[in-house]
């Protein structure tokens, strides 16, 4: 019996191609470790079995009949509930979007039909992305599947979780300003947040239009790679799309590290990577844009989201209130009653710092500190090709332990300068909190553009490390 434990993509390809397993037990095993874990994890709110299973048994016949087959056909993988999949439910893990089926497939899930990968089930999230923990969803919160007392992290913390337990080969995740890193990180996984712009928003649930990303979460960074290959590129349907020149690099390449006083520090001082010197090491103060970062992203994204959910109103999309005589009282009693506090609280904050009075303090001032953040930033891209800082102060905080907002915000710190900047960011697993003993994560960030450039680093640090193995080694 072939072990389909833990298979990179080029490993199950290679297992479909040479006929050691069939693309249909590839699926159904996959099926299966969601049937055993998920009422552990709790990561999965839709399962398709019936289509994934049809999809894999197209693949097989094409493979029975001799004909090639490319490198994520017959993979099956999830996506976050923010993404629309043709026919399925896309709840955005909100009540006021519980019935809502997809009527057209987001460009990344097209893309990946198109490539022969297998959409086996839509996972968890924070409600419409809002959050860092997956307990905001309003259908239940997600465990960390190294130790079930703690979060994944969010908001893309169903997609961290199931690619931590093995519930598909990788997932799709969105990070607006740190959602596929964060829980990446707490779930000893590999998230890519690309340059803003490189893979298409079309057909994905908008939360802070100038700041989201699509990108995958995996187990390594060249599982990352072929999945981002598969997505990327220019979409007529989606104007702020860019074909950026993905060009590979080639010399040798210079890293400043910052410090946040984990255990990231210390090992990063003992490590040498081919390719890549760590040229400079300085506290995070240094870098000078962390805390400024907060402070903008929690007035620009909660201003973005409250322009954009303005069309869930009980109207246009998803839920209506029962309650109501006239169509005021149809608008307010509708978010009143289907949107969770946290998406309240943001769109209350958001249509405050845009009102008149306020926007020219709030709003204005903000939009002029995410310039400053940005030149800061590509000024020490200018001097060093990569930077290098860990993705959390934290490893993985227990489930309920931040109940105060503003305390859950605070675990963005090191995340949303990426975002406002637009630059693209990996985290890749690297080394483990001494008194937890959980895994922490490792960012790296380049120039606007350089995606293929972090790609390669991420992939070189993982060929002279083994920490992104380590999640293989969880017993559930
Ligand atoms: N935790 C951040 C927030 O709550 C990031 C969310 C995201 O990237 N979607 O806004």
């Amino acid at each position: 019996m072939v072990d389909l434990n833990y298979l990179s993509i080029d490993a199950a390809h290679d297992m479909l191609v040479s006929g050691k397993v069939t693309a249909e037990d590839l699926v159904k095993f996959h099926l299966d470790k969601i049937k055993k874990l998920n009422p552990k994890v709790r990561s999965v709110i839709t399962i398709d079995e019936k289509s994934a299973i049809d999809k894999a048994k197209a693949v097989d016949t094409k493979i029975s009949e001799g004909k090639q087959i490319g490198l994520l056909e017959g993979i099956p993988y999830t996506a976050k509930e923010m993404f629309m999949a043709k026919g399925t439910k896309t709840t955005a893990a909100s009540k006021i979007l519980e019935d809502f089926i997809a009527p057209y497939s987001a460009t990344a899930i097209r893309k990946l039909d198109e490539a022969g990968a297998i959409l086996i089930a839509k996972v968890n999230q924070d409600e419409f992305a809002h959050g860092g923990s997956t307990e905001n969803s309003a259908y239940h919160p997600t465990h960390n599947p190294w130790d079930l007392d703690r979060v994944p992290g969010g908001s893309s913390g169903g997609s961290a979780a199931a690619v931590a337990a093995d519930m598909g080969i990788f997932s799709l995740g969105t990070d607006t300003g740190g959602s596929i890193r964060q829980p990446a990180a707490f779930c000893g996984v590999t998230g890519f947040k690309p340059s803003y712009g490189a893979v298409s928003r079309y057909g994905v649930i908008s939360m802070a239009s100038s700041f989201d990303c699509i990108g995958p979460i995996s187990r390594s960074a060249k599982d990352t790679e072929i999945v981002f290959d598969a997505i990327s590129g220019l979409d007529p349907r989606d104007s702020t799309s860019v074909d950026y020149k993905l060009d590979k690099p080639k010399e040798q390449l210079k890293a400043i590290y910052y410090e946040v006083g984990n255990e990231v520090d210390s090992l990063i001082n003992n490590q040498n990577f081919n390719h890549l010197e760590v040229a400079s090491t300085k506290p995070i103060k240094e870098l000078g844009v962390t805390e400024e970062s907060l402070a903008a992203y929690y007035i620009l994204v909660p201003s973005e989201i409250s322009s954009n959910l303005e069309r869930y109103d009980g109207v246009r999309y998803g839920a209506r209130t029962q309650n109501s005589s006239n169509l005021n009282e149809t608008y307010t009693k509708t978010r009143g009653e289907f949107f969770g506090p946290e998406v309240k609280r943001r769109n209350l904050l958001g249509a405050y710092t845009l009102s008149a009075g306020y926007y020219d303090a709030y709003y204005k001032k903000a939009m002029q500190l995410r310039t400053m953040i940005k030149n800061r930033v590509n000024e020490v891209l200018d001097e060093y090709d990569v930077i290098l800082v860990p993705t959390t102060i934290e490893p993985a905080f227990k489930i309920g332990s931040k109940a105060d907002p503003v305390e859950m915000y605070k675990t963005d710190v090191l995340t949303v300068f990426a975002n406002l900047a637009g630059v693209p960011s990996i985290s890749i697993p690297f080394g483990f909190d001494e008194s937890s003993g959980l895994p922490l994560g490792l960012q790296i960030i380049g120039k606007q553009g350089d995606d293929k450039k972090i790609l390669e680093i991420a992939k070189t640090i993982q060929d002279a490390t083994d920490y992104h193995k380590k999640v293989g080694e969880i017993k559930l």
